[in-house]
């Protein structure tokens, strides 16, 4: 691992998620000419694929990055119950594994080596820890909210519908070509994109090929969906639902990934309000399509990885065809492995090393330095070897942008008050938080099969109390939520596909003595998979054993939906107390749980709904609400996109960083004032749930928020 190579820096940038890549790319790109310094801290490693791509054949992209210091870990890629194990094990986060690739937090307090729940505060969140953030292990879903969400008036932002509409564009380009393409065509008035030769080229300085909307088996196959106009006038495609027999066969739909399929025909009966979602996966242009770079593509002459629908999006693209930011961070600091320099390191002028991201670096806590000179933040740096070593050091810079995420940056803004690093903090530093309405789900029983384990993770989406889901009636959009089809990874398949009917047999007998019941099945399905083995030598060749059943049999008549909805927000953190405690403790200041929240009885009503258009008779199951987690105390909402704590406001009184990100400075009178700066850029500023996937309304505000702090540095704003 290489050392700083100095310990002063004109910004740092906390994190290397949405919020952290959106601003710091945004700021080398707009000031690079008055090259600052810009060092990014993040807590976690790289991961990369392990087998050839179309654009690393020899898999020299973990080598590439090694050789420049970078510590790298390798995608799980075994792909049934092998894959599962490592995953748990090397991939997780925890105690003696600390350079983990996801981290599962359930809040609260636990004793006996943390076997014992003693305290559950009702929350489960599930995040990312690695260079490039939520990105490495994200959905790929790129969606905006329905502007009424933004419009409630804990949002204090002030930009017009235009500016609004022209941030989300650009951060869809942010996203799927790249942040410094994003500034370049923004500058020639060129986003949306439009190629202007005609020639079919990517747009200047990208790094993948653009948003794709993926519903077919393979690449190239033509989806021949409908297409209508979104509210924003966007083209939606969504499924021809009963073709006509007489077109010929390609106009048919059965081209479709059956989860697609069958998840659209079955939400068309429930909403008008429904389609194929954005995905941040680069695809091929699907045969007799126009190759168009608005369209999912491939360019003749620049093969570039596309997807294989392995399923896997959620644990690591082996073909490397998603687009997460780490992509676009290696373009920018090291260059490509074909030789490309990079975007902001000049090789040839070794002075001029000026974008640094340092690995394994897990920020304490903030000092505010005297006489506004700027911050000194304490971080832990982590031996690549041997994780769980760790050394504390200091680094001090002029600007400072906290994007650690939500959790992240609540810790460390909690921490830094606490510790008196920044004692004038908003006394509302910790609350807003939100699940974001987050509810996961299973179906067996489906009438039809469905392939859970191909295709994109998610495909498709189904929203339910806006005015376009049901023209004409009326709408209370305070009850707003969506629905999309959840794909899993094959290495989890038979784990989910025997532990689902178990949970819900559990839950059935759950009034006779819980306990004593879910030892006798655990010891009845231990008996049985040992029985299974011997029985196989004995009888497999009359009969196939139900051992040798494949990954994606074990769920083929099953669906997963994720669901988020307008969830109150009204979550208080807290540090935790001991060690015994999580990081972070977290109530709601109304006294309900989390999972009490008026929004899930919304949502359970249209799964039931949905349940019944898929052909099932019996409920959808969360498998962390009632039954078995309900008996052990262990209830929770397991979010993958928690949101505010450090919301955005008009005033110190009400928030802790304006519409800007600027952190506001507690005076205590009404006089308003800022940490001069020291800014917040991440999913810990939203004011409210979304009800729909964040990255892409954290990528806007992210951007909006580089674009100030750029005229605030060229002396264009006052502060
Ligand atoms: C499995 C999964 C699927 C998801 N799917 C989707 C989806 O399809 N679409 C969507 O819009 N959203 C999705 N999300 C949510 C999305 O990933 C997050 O909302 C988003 O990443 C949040 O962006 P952020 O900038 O706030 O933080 P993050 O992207 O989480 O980045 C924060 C970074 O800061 C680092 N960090 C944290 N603490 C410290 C510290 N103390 N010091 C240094 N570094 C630190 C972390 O390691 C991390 O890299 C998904 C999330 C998960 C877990
Ligand atoms: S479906 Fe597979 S190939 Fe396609 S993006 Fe997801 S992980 Fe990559």
């Amino acid at each position: 691992m290489q050392k700083l190579p100095k310990t002063e820096f004109e910004l740092v940038v906390i994190g290397s998620g949405f919020g952290a890549t959106m601003t710091a790319l945004t700021i080398a790109q707009r000031i690079g000419d008055q090259r600052p310094d810009i060092l990014m801290l993040e807590r976690g490693t790289w991961w990369t694929t392990p087998v050839p791509t179309v654009q690393d054949k020899t898999i020299a992209t973990a080598k590439f990055l090694k050789e420049r210091g970078q510590p790298v870990q390798y995608w799980s890629s075994v792909e049934h119950f092998k894959g599962f194990i490592d995953l748990v094990l090397r991939c997780f986060r925890r105690p003696k594994n600390e350079d983990g690739l996801y981290e599962l937090t359930q809040l609260g307090k636990r004793t006996w080596f943390g076997l014992k729940q003693e305290e559950n505060d009702g929350v489960t969140v599930l995040r990312a820890c690695g260079v490039g953030g939520g990105s490495l292990v994200y959905s790929n879903i790129t969606i905006r909210p329905p502007d009424f969400v933004l419009a409630d008036e804990r949002w204090p932002l002030t930009w017009t519908a235009e500016e609004r509409n022209s941030y989300y564009d650009l951060a869809r380009h942010a996203i799927g070509y790249g942040v410094v393409s994003a500034w370049i065509e923004h500058d020639k008035g060129n986003i949306p994109f439009q190629d202007p030769t005609g020639q079919n080229q990517l747009p200047a300085g990208s790094v993948n090929e653009g948003l794709s909307n993926i519903v077919t088996r393979s690449a190239r196959l033509n989806p021949h969906w409908t297409v209508v106009t979104d509210p924003h006038g966007r083209e939606l495609k969504r499924i021809t639902i009963d073709p006509d027999p007489k077109l010929p066969s390609e106009n048919q739909n059965r081209l479709w990934i059956d989860r697609a399929r069958v998840f659209q025909t079955a939400m068309s009966e429930l909403t008008n309000d429904f389609g194929t979602v954005d995905s941040s996966i680069n695809d091929l242009t699907p045969e007799g399509l126009k190759e168009d770079p608005q369209r999912p593509q491939n360019y003749p002459g620049k093969p570039l990885n596309y997807c294989e629908r392995q399923g896997r999006c959620n644990v690591g693209c082996l073909p490397g065809a998603r687009q997460p930011l780490n992509k676009q961070l290696m373009a920018a600091i090291f260059g490509k492995i074909d030789g490309t320099p990079p975007l902001f390191n000049d090789k040839d002028d070794n002075e001029y090393k000026r974008f640094h991201l340092h690995p394994l670096t897990e920020v304490d806590i903030i000092h505010a330095l005297p006489n506004n000179g700027g911050y000194e933040i304490e971080y832990w740096q982590r031996d690549e070897n041997k994780p769980s070593r760790k050394t504390s050091q200091k680094v001090r810079a002029k600007r400072v942008i906290i994007a650690a995420g939500c959790l992240g940056t609540n810790e460390i803004l909690l921490r830094s008050k606490a510790r008196g690093g920044l004692p004038h903090l908003s006394r509302k530093v910790g609350s807003g938080f939100s699940t974001n309405g987050d509810y996961i789900a299973f179906l067996e029983g489906l009438d039809k099969p469905v392939s859970l384990t191909r295709g994109p993770v998610t495909t498709s989406f189904g929203h339910f109390n806006t005015p376009e889901a049901e023209p004409g009636k009326p709408v209370d959009t305070k009850k707003f939520h969506m629905i999309e089809d959840q794909g899993i990874p094959r290495a989890a398949a038979s784990t989910i596909g025997f532990g689902i009917p178990v949970i819900r047999m559990l839950t059935a007998q759950l009034h006779h003595s819980p306990r004593l019941f879910a030892l006798l099945l655990i010891a009845r399905w231990l008996w049985h998979r040992l029985g299974f083995y011997v029985l196989a030598f004995f009888k497999d060749a009359s009969e196939r054993q139900q051992i040798f059943e494949s990954e994606d049999e074990f769920t083929n008549n099953m669906m997963c939906i994720v669901a988020q909805g307008r969830e109150s927000s009204v979550g208080q953190f807290r540090l935790g107390a001991s060690p015994t405690e999580s990081p972070l403790r977290v109530k709601r200041t109304d006294n309900l749980s989390f999972t009490q929240d008026p929004i899930f009885a919304e949502v359970r009503s249209s799964l039931a709904r949905l349940a019944a258009k898929l052909g099932s008779t019996k409920n959808f199951i969360n498998p962390f609400i009632g039954g078995p987690a309900k008996v052990l105390k262990a209830e929770s909402i397991a979010t993958s996109h928690p949101l505010g704590g450090c919301s955005m406001a008009q005033s110190v009184v009400e928030g802790v960083v304006d519409e800007y990100g600027r952190v506001f400075y507690d005076t205590d009178t009404n006089t308003p004032a800022y940490y001069q700066g020291l800014y917040v850029a991440d999913s810990s500023i939203l004011p409210t749930a979304l009800g729909v996937n964040p990255s892409l309304t954290i990528s806007a505000l992210s951007l909006r928020i580089a674009d100030h702090l750029v005229k605030d540095i060229q002396g264009q704003v006052s502060a």
